[in-house]
């Protein structure tokens, strides 16, 4: 039988374009599922560790104290 040969491309990561994970599909990460959660729910929100504006380029995860 044909085992994990016929694994489903799941795609990239919309927030980020790295490959996506099944776990957080359609994102790489829990981290860009809240990011594009926040977006969706209106743009305001903001994740705590998130210094940022909502601009679209990848940022590193470099975290600055306030
Ligand atoms: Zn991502």
């Amino acid at each position: 039988m044909s085992d994990n040969s016929t694994k489903i491309p799941i795609g990239n990561c919309p927030i980020c374009g790295k490959p996506a994970v099944e776990r957080h599909r359609p994102f790489c990460s829990r981290r860009c599922a809240l990011i594009d959660f926040g977006r969706w729910i209106g743009g305001n929100y903001r994740l705590p560790e998130e210094e940022g504006e909502d601009d679209e380029a990848p940022r590193p995860s470099d975290e600055q104290p306030e």
